[in-house]
């Protein structure tokens, strides 16, 4: 039976980071041009789309919850059930094996070709996960953005760093990167149709090397800089051993450069970050906070943090939350070490007990959440500048935001201002402003 797209309503789940949420936003657009319909809900959708998370065990646990209820679903009517991303390019084929109601298998590098998929012979079972050494082009308009304000744009996939724990060089592949041509016409064609922020993606963007004429990050910077309409540039994912003084310096002299940066240290330990393969030391990551710091005075930081790494002992572990005093990051995201397939660390003994990885998770966002609320209240009665990305979602009289450094303030406005900067007055807040 051979299935068209014209009029096939959709539903895609996301689970994972900024990359996977901009590769579901492109899917969507290559299947709304497609003619299919993106849909509400599973239940009133004939084709299903799960984009899967490899990066902990727990974001894998979700899926087969998640695979759970579709499979209940597809017993009560007829469902295409797809499973894109890393956690289809770890297991491939075993997914299937273990999961028989799934339908198609794409990795991350190959999501384009779902639309084909969709409309060659069905009901066979597809898989597709090969990696291609080349970017893989798609124009700007086939990109369905969630946010009509704020976008991604991709402008690199892979990473060849293999930290000891982590699984995405197996499962996203070696490192590519986007022509800078094609950047800057993505970001031209956004700041055209009046979006007022872009967040540069990639792994370890600090390494991004134009394939055209050789240009790096600095002067992915600079251009991005220079086109006009685009008031707050980001980035994410800088890697401490990459991130360099040239780099912070030009963030300080880009007008549009957000005072902002997302600095993974993952350890406070220096034996353990060699353990992880990171390439620095506590005092190497120091340093890089001591010299953004003396650059731009007002830059907010944030983090990741690993507790439990094999190995981990209490004087470790104390070392990284004494970094976070130290540093007084304005936000972290902090998880327990989760042994990957196929990764070096997976090897070595889980030596961490279940129990003490979760206490020190517990003490971690214990001593961070009064780091931010100390700091958070020191702002109050000052003017902040917000970018308004639309309503807040759970109290629809208030607009939501967020600041330079990326932190979420909510607000009241007579007038409609999402897409427009505003200057709020902070009068209250919580750890997480
Ligand atoms: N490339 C980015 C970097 O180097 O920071 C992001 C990689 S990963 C998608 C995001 C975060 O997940 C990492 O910074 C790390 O803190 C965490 N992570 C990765 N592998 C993990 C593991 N096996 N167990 C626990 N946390 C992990
Ligand atoms: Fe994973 Fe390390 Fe690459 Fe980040 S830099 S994606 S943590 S291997």
């Amino acid at each position: 039976m051979s299935k068209k797209l014209k009029n096939l309503k959709f539903w895609i789940h996301t689970f994972g980071c900024q990359m996977n949420e901009n590769d579901s936003e492109r899917l969507v657009g290559l299947l709304r041009r497609a003619g299919a319909e993106l849909s509400v809900s599973p239940e009133s959708s004939d084709l299903v789309i799960i984009n899967t998370c490899a990066v902990r065990e727990k974001s894998e646990e979700k899926l087969y919850s998640l695979l759970g209820r579709m499979e209940a679903l597809k017993k009560r009517k007829k469902l295409i059930i797809g499973v894109m991303g890393c956690v289809a390019q770890l297991h491939k084929s075993r997914l299937i094996e273990k999961k028989p109601s799934i339908d198609f298998i794409v990795g991350p590098d190959n999501y384009l070709d779902i639309p084909r998929i969709l409309s060659e012979s069905w009901p066979d079972k597809v898989i597709s996960t090969r990696w291609s050494p080349h970017w893989h082009g798609f124009s700007p308009d086939d990109v369905s953005r969630k946010s009509p304000v704020s976008a991604y744009v991709t402008i690199m996939e892979g990473c060849n760093n293999f930290c000891s724990y982590c699984i995405v060089p197996f499962t996203r592949g070696q490192e590519k990167f986007r022509p800078l041509s094609r950047i800057l016409e993505e970001v031209r064609y956004l700041a055209s149709r009046g979006y007022k922020e872009i967040q540069l993606l990639g792994q370890n963007v600090n390494v991004y090397r134009d394939p055209e004429k050789g240009r790096g990050f600095i002067e992915l910077l600079e251009a991005v800089n220079r086109v006009k309409g685009i008031e707050w540039i980001r980035f994410i994912t800088s890697h401490p051993k990459n991130f360099s003084p040239a780099m912070a310096q030009v963030m300080k002299d880009s007008e549009h450069v957000c005072h902002q940066l997302h600095l993974p240290v993952q350890s406070g330990s220096s034996s353990i970050l060699e353990a992880m393969n990171r390439g620095y030391t506590r005092d190497d990551y120091l340093d890089k906070i001591g010299f953004l710091r003396d650059l731009m005075p007002d830059i907010s930081l944030s983090t990741d943090i690993i507790v439990g790494f094999p190995g981990e002992t209490e004087e470790d572990y104390r070392q990284t939350a004494d970094l976070l005093r130290q540093v007084r990051f304005t936000n972290i995201f902090s998880f327990c070490y989760s042994p990957r397939p196929l990764t070096a660390a997976a090897k070595k003994t889980d030596s961490v007990p279940f129990e003490v990885k979760g206490q020190r998770l517990m003490e971690i966002q214990r001593i961070q959440k009064d780091i931010q609320l100390e700091e958070n209240t020191s702002m109050i009665g000052d003017v902040v500048k917000v970018l308004c990305l639309g309503r807040n979602k759970r109290d629809s009289r208030l607009y939501s935001g967020r600041n330079q450094g990326h932190q979420v303030v909510n607000f009241t406005s007579d007038s409609d201002v999402i897409k427009r900067f505003v200057d709020v007055r902070i009068v209250s807040c919580g750890p997480y402003l």
